[in-house]
């Protein structure tokens, strides 16, 4: 595998919000975490050579805009055009002037994704962005999320927007066993949902998989297989290169069972049963905090090594 080929990477670099949704599954909002000008330039210096998309998310990216300009400015250096750039936001903060610098930058694809109840505005914007797109020729033609491997790119990067929600019927499921949906208890309890097997899982994150490119994720500096993010992330983008990353965990069994988008049979090889796996489902209601007790109670990320005593 060439892990310096990336078809598909997300990157939250900045969990600032002018919004403070219930259902944010990284705690975004006014008070959110953010990381130096620095350490996202230090990022994208350790960012695979060829990267098909990159999607630019938070929190808002516009409420950090000083910190996004910057970014795109040296994304354009590095990748000259041949990334596609999605910018993911909440649609709030945009306007004519920034719609312009924006496309200027480098931004070919715009995904609102704040269409649904919980959002402030709960999607009462969306014409007026639709009439901001259209006054600058951005095609709203391909208004789905770009989530298949057929469709994850748009050939040639013309201008495009579409837009979302956290509906029960979209493609992640449900809300996420994370962040602020845990502490509104509005987390999706289901054992029998695999949030693993979609894009935004671990699905195809090595080696991508039919249906779906493959993608990882960067929740600020934690490099991950996934966008609700591992217990501990693989690796710190800020010191070392993501290739490299992936490539060390690429030789790990457990890592193998996420890239099939089955946590359910992780723990196979140090000796962790399906059975087992299946009743902690069951009992925590949720595959992801299966997953989190798994890295944190049987197998060490650091070092990929196995903590489980089979005699316990
Ligand atoms: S869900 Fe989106 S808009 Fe809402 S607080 Fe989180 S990052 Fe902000
Ligand atoms: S099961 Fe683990 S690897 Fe898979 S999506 Fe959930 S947190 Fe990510």
């Amino acid at each position: 595998m060439n892990f310096n080929h990336c078809e598909s990477l997300y990157w939250v670099f900045t969990q600032l919000c002018n919004d403070k949704c219930d259902h944010c599954y990284n705690l975004s909002g006014p008070q959110g975490a953010r990381i130096s000008e620095e350490e996202c330039m230090q990022i994208i210096d350790h960012l695979p050579d060829t990267i098909d998309r990159l999607i630019l998310s938070g929190g808002e990216p516009l409420a950090d805009k000083k910190l996004l300009y910057a970014i795109l400015d040296r994304l354009h250096e590095r990748y000259q055009g041949r990334t596609q750039i999605m910018l993911q936001t909440n649609g709030d903060l945009l306007n004519a002037e920034i719609l312009d610098t924006l496309i200027e930058k480098g931004v070919s694809r715009f995904d609102i994704a704040s269409i649904d109840r919980y959002h402030k505005h709960a999607g009462d914007r969306l014409m007026i962005l639709a009439d901001l797109f259209e006054s600058r020729g951005v095609n709203g033609d391909d208004r789905a999320p770009l989530v298949e491997k057929e469709t994850y790119l748009i050939k040639g990067h013309p201008l495009s927007w579409g837009y979302w929600g956290a509906t029960e019927d979209m493609w992640l499921g449900g809300n996420w066993a994370r962040g602020r949906a845990i502490e509104k208890n509005i987390w999706l309890k289901d054992p029998n949902h695999n949030f693993c097997k979609v894009l935004s899982g671990g699905i195809g994150f090595l080696t991508g998989k039919e249906g779906v490119p493959q993608e990882i994720s960067i929740q600020l500096w934690r490099i991950n297989p996934c966008c609700p993010g591992t217990f501990k992330a693989m690796g710190d983008a800020r010191k070392e290169k993501v290739a490299d990353v992936l490539e060390r965990v690429s030789t790990s069994p457990i890592f193998q069972k996420i890239n099939d988008g089955d946590p359910i049979s992780m723990g196979e090889s140090i000796g962790i049963s399906k059975e087992f796996a299946q009743e902690r489902v069951a009992d925590l209601q949720n595959v992801c905090l299966w997953c989190d007790e798994f890295f944190k109670s049987y197998f060490d990320i650091e070092t990929l090594t196995s903590r489980f005593d089979p005699q316990s």
